[in-house]
C-alpha cells in the first residue's frame, strides 16, 4: 500500500563541532520519505522555491517516490540552520527563513485523495489538518510534531489529534504537552487526547510506546560515529509509518507496531551517520535487515544457558 507523505522539503546549514556544511536537502519530508521508500510506495506533498536543486528530483525519481504532489513556486526554498555542541545531542537553532513555505496551501492532486496510509511529519498541525481533509479516509494516520506548534498553535494541534491513529514525538514534547515529568503518565494522557498509540522518541535512549492496554521499550541502536543527529526523528517517523503501510498493509497490530519501531531506529541510525540524507539515498533491504536482527539479538535477554 502507498504511503502519503506531507511536511517541509527544506535546504539545511548544519555545524557540528568538527564540520559544517550548506544547502543541503533537509526537511521533515524528504527524511521521512527517503526512510519510507525501503518498504512502500511514497506520495510526497511539499513546496520548493525555483532555486530547489532538479537533481533532488532526480533522486527522488529513483527511489520511486511519486512527486506529482510537490508544488514548485516561485521563490526561495524553506531554509533552516542549526548547530550541534559537543554531546551531539544539544542543538540551537540559528535560523529559520520560511520562504515559499508562509504562503504554502497544499492541494493534493486527484491521484493521491485514495491513499490508505499517511504521514503528516512535522509541519503546522492546520496544514496537517488540512491535506487529511482533503483525503477518502485514510485506514491508518501517523502525525509527527514539534514544541513550536505546542506552544504557538496548541489549538490545532489539539483539533488534529482525535483524527490521528499514532502520534510520534520526542520525551520533551510530549512533557511539555501533558505537564507531566513521567513519561509513562504522559504518554497515557496523551492517547486520552485522541490517538489511539503514542510513541516517545529519547533520542540515543529509544523510544516508548502505547497502545490500550499495552507498552513496549526499546533501546536505540548503539553507534561509534555520529556525524550528524538533524533529521533523526523524520527518518524514524518515515520507517516506521513506511514499514506499516508497505509490510503490514491494511491490518496494524501492536506487534506490528513494535516491529515497525525497530525499523525506525535502524533507518534512523542510518540516518545520523552521515550528513544530510548521505547514509539514507543508498541503502539496501539487506543492511536495513541486517541491523534490524542485530538490534532483535542486543535485546533479547533469555538466550540460551
Ligand atoms: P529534526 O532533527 O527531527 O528536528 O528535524 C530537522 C529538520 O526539520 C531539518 O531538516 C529542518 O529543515 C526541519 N525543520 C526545522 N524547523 C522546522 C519547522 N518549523 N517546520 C518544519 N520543518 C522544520
Amino acid at each position: 500500500m502507498s504511503l502519503l507523505i506531507l511536511g517541509s522539503i527544506a535546504l539545511d546549514t548544519v555545524k557540528t563541532p568538527v564540520e559544517e556544511h550548506t544547502d543541503l536537502l533537509g526537511g521533515s519530508a524528504s527524511y521521512a520519505a527517503a526512510a519510507a521508500s525501503y518498504f512502500s510506495p511514497v506520495r510526497l506533498v511539499g513546496v520548493v522555491g525555483s532555486d530547489f536543486p532538479q537533481s533532488e528530483f532526480d533522486f527522488w525519481k529513483s527511489r520511486k517516490i511519486d512527486v506529482e504532489g510537490v508544488q514548485r513556486v516561485h521563490g526561495k526554498t524553506f531554509r533552516w540552520s542549526g548547530e550541534y555542541a559537543w554531546d551531539m545531542n544539544t542543538r540551537e537553532t540559528r535560523s529559520t527563513e520560511l520562504n515559499v513555505f508562509e504562503k504554502f496551501e497544499p492541494k493534493l492532486p486527484d491521484s493521491y485523495r485514495k491513499t490508505d496510509f499517511a504521514l503528516l511529519a512535522n509541519i503546522a498541525p492546520a496544514l496537517q489538518s488540512h491535506v487529511l481533509e482533503q483525503m477518502e479516509k485514510p485506514r491508518f494516520v501517523v502525525a509527527d510534531t514539534m514544541n513550536l506548534w505546542i506552544e504557538t498553535t496548541r489549538k490545532d494541534l489539539d483539533a488534529l489529534l482525535p483524527n490521528v491513529d499514532l502520534l510520534i514525538l520526542n520525551d520533551s514534547e510530549a512533557r511539555e504537552m501533558t505537564k507531566e515529568m513521567s513519561l509513562i503518565k504522559a504518554g497515557r494522557a496523551i492517547r486520552k487526547m485522541g490517538p489511539r498509540y503514542v510513541a516517545i522518541k529519547k533520542g540515543e535512549h529509544g523510544a516508548l510506546l502505547f497502545g490500550e492496554n499495552e507498552f513496549f521499550s526499546c533501546g536505540a541502536y548503539p553507534l561509534e560515529d555520529i556525524h550528524d543527529p538533524t533529521g533523526a526523528g523524520d527518518t524514524f517517523a518515515g520507517g516506521m509509518a513506511g514499514y506499516l503501510a508497505g509490510t503490514v498493509g491494511g491490518k496494524v497490530t501492536f506487534t506490528n507496531l513494535r516491529k515497525a519501531m525497530i525499523y525506525g531506529s535502524v533507518l534512523a541510525s542510518f540516518c545520523v551517520e552521515a550528513f544530510s540524507l548521505g547514509k539514507l539515498r543508498n541503502l539496501t533491504n539487506d543492511q536495513i535487515d541486517e541491523r534490524y536482527e542485530a538490534f532483535k539479538m542486543m535485546s533479547q535477554f533469555e538466550v540460551g544457558e
